[in-house]
């Protein structure tokens, strides 16, 4: 379906034009006239499936220029998700006199404050950030008609699901909720029954979770020859950029000091830098001055670079929901990815585990490994959703296998 098909406001039309919008992607497509009519929603999509405009272009559509309050609050996780939300809110209303706005710790409260005073139309804010608000301002939440809870499992990772319950104890007017998340654990399904109404369930990560466009090469590797493997990965002709994933702070550490004087083009995000930090190395890597990203989970989760080539897993992803997380990264918009993971012998039964709960069909560097001479995996561990309806075995069809095997190196 064509946004030309939908009777926006022509301010908007124009700015999708703009923005190179012509089809709606299937989660914008599946939920559009849901926002449009006030309905509650309950989405699993994953970043990559272009859901920050699913909510942002009804909701443009339905906010009051005129009544300089607080119509939409968005929730997110991390500061980087606010600022792309408000990044993507800004380009969608660049015709319109609508302001969006994020907050997030690590920054001014002050500057906050006058903002929030000055009234914001969306507001984007990190869960602790907006009580703060709450607690220490006059900032009120009496306007606000849409609620939109974004990665709720990924908040629930990192600890805000009380904050998220605070916050919306203090919406007390009528508002609609949409709620997104990539995987739906109990504690998200137990929100979800006690904040949605009759929501519209859409399940959509199905297709993101193992695009078919993403070819998933693993690569036996001992320990010690791990970061050799890499250095010749990452001067392959084909890269154009990659994120490099690590399980800490400080192994991520290590590697950036063993690149740097190898990689120039090389940076380093983690959830300990300070915010300008931070913003300057996500700009950059987005804007494609940085060519390769050493990233941690947290910082690493959900951020939207539309043009990496490959998802590096240095160390071996801690579960499968981390794994569909890291390379989701690649593969966007239809775009080809590639995703390597090295794989110690130890890692083998959660290798296993992972081809089998993500349906992944993979691509062997090297020696292939006897798998089924395991022992089986535990089914109990794969998420309520997680096996449910994917179809993904099958999907990464030889010739893009074989194309990507070539684009490789
Ligand atoms: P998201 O899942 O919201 O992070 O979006 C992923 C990427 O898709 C972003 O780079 C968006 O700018 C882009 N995108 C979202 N919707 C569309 C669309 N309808 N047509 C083309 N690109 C889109």
């Amino acid at each position: 379906m064509k946004f030309t098909e939908l009777d926006l406001k022509p301010e908007i039309q124009q700015a999708l034009d703009r923005m190179g919008y012509i089809e709606l992607t299937p989660v914008q497509e599946q939920t559009f006239a849901a926002i449009l009519a006030d309905r509650d929603l309950l989405a699993l999509a994953e970043t990559g499936s272009g859901k920050t405009g699913a909510c942002g272009i009804p909701l443009v559509q339905k906010i009051e220029p005129t009544l300089r309050a607080t119509q939409a609050l968005i929730l997110v996780p991390t500061r980087e998700l606010a600022l792309q939300y408000v990044d993507e809110i800004d380009l969608i209303a660049q015709y319109l006199n609508i302001s969006p706005f994020a907050i997030y710790g690590g920054f001014s409260m002050d500057i906050q404050k006058a903002k929030l005073a000055d009234g914001v139309h969306f507001l984007v804010a990190t869960p602790g950030r907006l009580i703060d608000h709450l607690y220490n301002g006059d900032f009120s939440l009496s306007k606000v008609k849409t609620l939109v809870l974004d990665e709720a499992d990924e908040m629930l990772n990192l600890g805000f699901i009380d904050d998220v319950r605070f916050i919306m104890s203090c919406i007390i007017a009528r508002h609609q909720t949409l709620l997104f998340s990539a995987t739906m654990p109990r504690d998200i399904d137990v929100l979800a029954a006690s904040c949605l109404h009759d929501p519209l369930k859409v399940e959509l990560n199905l297709e993101v979770i193992a695009p078919p466009n993403i070819s998933h090469f693993f690569q036996i590797t001992a320990p010690h020859k791990r970061l050799a493997a890499l250095k010749e990965h990452l001067q392959g002709d084909a890269l154009q950029q990659a994120i490099i994933f690590c399980n800490s702070r400080r192994n991520g550490e290590e590697l950036y000091r063993k690149l740097q004087n190898a990689f120039t083009s090389l940076a380093y995000i983690h959830g300990g830098l300070d915010q300008t930090r931070r913003t300057a190395i996500f700009d950059n890597f987005k804007k494609r001055k940085t060519k390769i990203l050493i990233a941690t989970d947290v910082a690493g989760r959900g951020l939207d670079f539309s043009h990496v080539s490959h998802i590096i897993n240095f160390d071996f992803p801690q579960n499968a929901e981390i794994y569909t997380h890291r390379t989701g990264r690649t593969g966007r918009m239809g775009r080809a990815g590639i995703a390597i993971t090295y794989v110690a012998n130890r890692n083998l039964e959660a290798l296993k585990r992972l081809l089998q709960q993500n349906h992944i069909d993979p691509v062997w560097e090297g020696t292939v490994p006897d798998l089924d001479r395991l022992p089986r995996p535990d089914r109990k561990r794969a998420g309520r959703w997680a096996g449910h309806g994917r179809r993904g075995s099958g999907r990464a069809k030889m010739p893009l296998k074989k194309q990507a095997r070539e684009k490789f190196r």
